[in-house]
């Protein structure tokens, strides 16, 4: 039942927009977003939370980052804690994205490790997980996406799953326009949703916020998150134009 639980949209601006551009995007952004029927969060990088927060204060619109360390702070030269994010007044994170995981060397263990210095620090995570083509392929999947679901969220309370939303993010259709099919995002987050029930009870499974996320686009957008079990979207490159980002945002609204 989706009125159990709120469908959110998400922005992963990824590696994109400086300081100027970020600000004009959301300044466009805030009015057309403003009375927006689902929740709205943009992630950006590090060098934009400053100016979002800024600009968003005051408004639906959620900041958030695109990962964070697990150490409070030391010598991890590069890297950002999800203390140092929290104290800013950011709200999310994204962790686990394949992008981390195929180009940084992230593993599941590494991505359980964040998702613990995140919730600790009072983030809510955006928790992705997502099959190569090659798996899917093979048909594992579920095998797959059980498996990072299952160690991300080792060591997370009921509690604290409450600060949980999860991005079903096949990899072959990030950033490649090959969408999902409705159908088969739906199957798998219906998935993610039962292995959740199986771990926290079906009562957190049916209020948890799962997202599908690859290739989602103003056109494609409303037959997704009518999904049962597709609760709003991550977004990557149509976040980054504001009639494209709003087109997704109205059609989960
Ligand atoms: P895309 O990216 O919408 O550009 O496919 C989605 C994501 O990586 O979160």
């Amino acid at each position: 039942n989706k009125n159990l639980r709120k469908a959110v949209i998400a922005g992963n601006w990824k590696m994109n927009k400086t300081r100027p551009e970020a600000k004009a995007l959301i300044e466009e952004l805030k009015p057309m977003v403003a009375d927006a029927g689902c929740g709205v969060v943009i992630c950006v990088p590090y060098t934009n939370l400053e100016t979002a927060l800024a600009l968003t204060e005051g408004t639906n619109i959620g900041v958030g980052a695109e990962n964070c360390h697990w150490e409070k702070s030391g010598a991890f030269t590069g890297e950002i804690s999800a203390d140092m994010l929290a104290e800013m007044g950011v709200k999310y994170v994204v962790i686990g994205h394949s992008e981390r995981r195929q180009y940084f060397g992230e593993t599941d263990e590494t991505v359980q490790k964040r998702v613990r210095a995140a919730l600790d620090a009072g983030l809510t995570v955006i928790l992705c997980v997502g099959e190569l083509l090659a798996q899917r392929e093979q048909g594992i999947t579920e095998e797959i996406v059980g498996l990072q679901t299952k160690v991300a969220l080792g060591g997370v309370s009921a509690e604290e799953l409450k600060r949980v939303i999860i991005a079903y993010e096949p990899v072959w259709a990030i950033g490649t326009g090959k969408t999902a099919t409705a159908g088969q995002a739906n199957e798998v987050c219906r998935y993610i949703r039962a292995v959740v029930a199986g771990l926290y009870g079906q009562m957190a499974a049916d209020g948890l916020t799962i997202q599908y996320g690859g290739s989602m686009n103003a056109k494609n957008a409303a037959e997704l998150v009518a999904q049962p079990d597709v609760d709003g979207g991550l977004i990557g490159g149509a976040s980054l134009k504001a009639p494209d980002f709003t087109a997704i945002v109205e059609a989960a609204s």
